[in-house]
């Protein structure tokens, strides 16, 4: 079938208007879907309780997108409420529900979602992972040949509905029917061979019931997200992505009762493929235009106007994924280039805004120049109805327009953004401030450490017990002095150092009780950040982070951790490490800034930490662990990009880590397993010892490390700090034969999969101990 060859849908499409957004925070401004949710599940409210916060929640979001610019009617204000996850919601409307959760799932869309995303002692939840290059996480669906699949549409319907008693025509949403089915995975009954994709033409006509269902509810619009389309890191190759969508919308279009479709293609580059997907037989099509581009010769023939015939762009000029005012003159200029080459053109934002946190004028302790610069969800929406009008009539908007170029020009002068003594010490870096001695003689000089084979550790954070948070929270207050804050952290360091000489651990951890996020605790230190008071945004279901915002050149106006290594380290006659965050990690977990190359930001970073590290050294610490474990988030999407990105990445690490001398071991730390993929830049890395997750994988890493010929230190997890579940020492000394048959015993070393500071005490203690133990047996055999 070919895509132009489908009938338009029978009933008459009412255009988008020009302005909208592809969804808006769902925790609430002060997260009260949060609460509602936690005292949900503690059986202090019930079900109809939380729905109606939810509904409240909802109401106030329709309200306030209005408000904010959004035409009330026409489809501009999306449904993108979700209680945990939008892929899980995918799931829960196909009815996709595995078998292994058919006795679990209770009576309700509400349990069912519960269900599948936190399990019981009995199920093992739906595992969680990265969505595309973002640090939110979705719920994995799980396919094999038996999954139902079945259409419920109840959730979309009613809040269409909801939408309707407020006045409003909204538009749902939906993550689309391609990218549902290459973010599956087979489920463990699934038949050898089997794939999620297999059964995509099942799930394409379930999403064709639900666009019924809608149409039958009075949706004029619908939107379905295919993130799928910019990526390279999926299971097939981008042109078979490309192909399946249009075999799918072929399909979906086709179908005689439906909304008008809305088609997005957010977080990357679609250019490629923007002609052809503007050919299908749908309404809409969406494109990242901050991440992504045009594909300029197609417009300039005249062939991107001709594909997008009969079919509105939503031009994604405003950024959904930072924090930053919209340089309003040049997307006004990116979308009026769309509509006088003939293309009815929408305004609108590269992504959901679920990436950002709700509004910035809630930020009242924030440097009110630094805020005059910001722009949270609340402020793109008003920068997407500034633009639509702009794009109607340039003139209207002139004073905004210019309000917006002061804001810039201010942001580029003002000091601290640009300093010269950061940028002339980063200019000057020169290709062997990148390299350490050779691994061999790094090796005889760490002899010295006395480090046994097999050596035991952790991977930095003990248990943030309630003592803790509660200590922290009374500092931050002014209920206790400085002097009796120290004196609390200085005693919790004691107690962890002796807990780990009782258990036996060999290389020894301060337990980074100070640190109430490791990256914000670093923002709070360095100069060029500043941190927020209500800016979360969700990580996933009811978990939220509060990036710190990256606005200047940074820098480091004090050592910040070496007061607590060495503390740490005079306490014991083991080595303790010193624990820091390495620089792409800083930077992925922060809102990095917009006006300076992210690897002009890695090297300021890591200098910052390279001097930190030098420090520790000179105090006396031998051992200092860099930790990365978001090396892997930000990999681009687009394939085209990842060779200069891991050579950035990786040469920041290298800045931070090199000056150190070859006696001194370098640790660090990368939170996943499938590595695959970077296993060289991981090599690059060039670190003594690399800990990793890999317990749950039951030591799959290790073949590809074996293969690659790993030559230093690596720590595969033997233990899953995931959930609460102890180890035994059977177990663990099983995952360390696992190993040791393919790596030899000299660079083996033994550890938990990550940071303690979810765990409780009491299953960390027992874990470790049998840990050691295992250890000790498998040294001993
Ligand atoms: N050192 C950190 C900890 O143990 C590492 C955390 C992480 O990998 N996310 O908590
Ligand atoms: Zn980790």
């Amino acid at each position: 079938m070919t895509a132009t060859s489908q009938p338009a849908p029978s009933q008459t499409v009412t255009p988008l208007p020009n302005a909208t957004i592809l969804g808006y925070p769902r925790i609430g401004r002060r997260r009260e879907l949060k609460r509602a949710i936690e005292s949900f599940w503690k059986g202090a409210t019930d079900e109809a309780q939380l729905g109606e916060t939810a509904r409240e929640l909802r109401a106030a979001t329709r309200t306030r997108l209005v408000e904010l610019g959004l035409p009330a009617t026409g489809g501009a204000v999306p449904e993108s409420f979700s209680f945990y996850d939008q892929v899980l919601d995918a799931t829960i409307a196909l009815g996709a529900i595995p078998h292994r959760f058919a006795d679990a799932v209770g009576s309700s869309d509400l349990t069912a979602t519960f269900a599948l995303a936190r399990g019981d002692k009995d199920h093992q939840p739906l595992e969680m992972t990265k969505w595309f290059d973002t640090n939110y996480h979705y719920s994995v669906p799980e396919l094999d040949e038996q999954t139902p699949l079945a259409a419920n549409s109840a959730a979309l319907v009613s809040y269409l509905a909801e939408a309707k008693e407020q006045g409003i025509e909204s538009r749902p949403v939906l993550v689309g029917p391609v990218t549902y089915a290459l973010l599956a995975k087979a489920s463990d009954a699934a038949g050898e061979g089997f794939a999620p994709l297999d059964r995509l033409d099942e799930i394409v006509a379930v999403y064709a019931q639900l666009l019924a269902d809608l149409a039958a509810a009075g949706a004029a619009w619908v939107q379905l997200d295919e993130p799928a389309l910019v990526s390279d890191s999926l299971s097939v190759p981008r042109a078979e992505i490309l192909a399946l969508v249009e075999r799918t919308y072929a399909t979906l279009g086709g179908a005689s009762a439906r909304p008008a479709i809305l088609l997005t293609a957010p977080y990357g580059d679609s250019a490629a493929a923007l002609s052809r997907i503007a050919a299908l037989p749908i309404e809409a099509v969406q494109a990242d235009l901050v991440r992504g581009s045009l594909p300029e010769s197609e417009l300039a023939d005249g062939s991107l106007a001709a594909a997008f015939e009969g079919t509105q762009f939503v031009a994604g000029v405003v950024d959904g994924r930072n924090i930053w005012r919209t340089n309003l003159r040049a997307a006004l200029a990116t979308a009026t280039r769309l509509q006088d080459a003939g293309i009815a053109t929408v305004i609108g934002t590269s992504n959901s805004l679920q990436h950002v946190p709700h509004d910035v004028s809630d930020e009242t302790k924030l440097d009110a120049r630094l805020r005059s610069w910001l722009a949270f969800a609340d402020q793109k929406v008003e920068q997407v109805a500034i633009l639509a009008k702009g794009l109607a009539d340039a003139a209207s908007v002139e004073a905004e327009l210019a309000e917006v170029d002061a804001v810039l020009a201010d942001r580029a002068a003002a000091p601290g953004v640009s300093t010269a003594a950061i940028r002339d010490r980063a200019a000057a870096v020169t290709a062997a401030d990148r390299d350490r001695a050779p691994e061999g003689d790094r090796r005889d000089a760490q002899r010295a450490l006395n480090i046994p084979e097999l050596a035991t550790t952790t991977i930095g954070s003990f248990p943030q017990t309630s003592e803790i948070r509660v200590a922290r929270a009374a500092f931050a207050r002014g209920e206790i002095d400085q002097a009796a804050y120290d004196g609390f952290l200085r005693a919790e360091i004691e107690r962890v150092i002796r807990l780990q000489e009782e258990i036996g651990l060999d290389v020894l951890v301060h337990g980074e009780a100070e640190r109430n996020d490791m990256v914000q605790y670093f923002a709070e230190l360095l100069d060029g950040f500043a941190v927020t008071e209500h800016g979360w945004v969700q990580s996933y279901g009811t978990r939220a982070t509060r990036p710190s915002i990256l606005w200047g050149d940074v820098s480091r106006p004090a050592p910040m951790t070496v007061a607590w290594s060495v503390y740490a380290q005079s306490l014991t006659e083991r080595p303790v490490k010193g624990m820091l965050t390495g620089p792409v990690t800083i930077l992925a977990w922060s809102f990095v800034r917009d006006d300076l190359p992210l690897a002009d930001t890695a090297s300021q970073v890591a200098l910052a930490l390279r001097d930190e590290i030098n420090d520790l050294v000179e105090a006396g610490i031998k051992i200092v662990q860099v930790d990365e474990p978001a090396l892997r988030e930000l990999l681009p999407l687009d394939a085209d990009r990842q060779a200069a990105y891991l050579d950035w990445s990786v040469g920041a690490f290298r800045l931070a880590t090199a000056g150190a001398a070859s006696e001194v071991q370098i640790h660090t730390h990368l939170c996943y397993s499938e590595f695959g993929e970077i296993i060289d830049a991981v090599d690059g890395l060039d670190a003594d010892v690399t800990s990793i997750e890999a317990a749950r994988s039951r030591m799959d890493v290790v073949e590809p490390l074996g293969d690659h010929g790993y030559s230093r230190g690596i720590g595969p997890g033997v233990y899953d700090i995931h959930s609460p579940r102890v180890p035994s020492v059977a177990e663990q000394t099983e995952l360390i034969q696992l190993a040791a048959a393919r790596i030899p015993g000299e660079q083996l070393w033994v550890n938990p999969d990550c940071g303690l500071k979810t765990r409780g005490y009491e299953e960390t203690v027992a874990s470790l101990t049998n840990l050691v133990q295992a250890a000790r047996a498998v040294r001993g055999a």
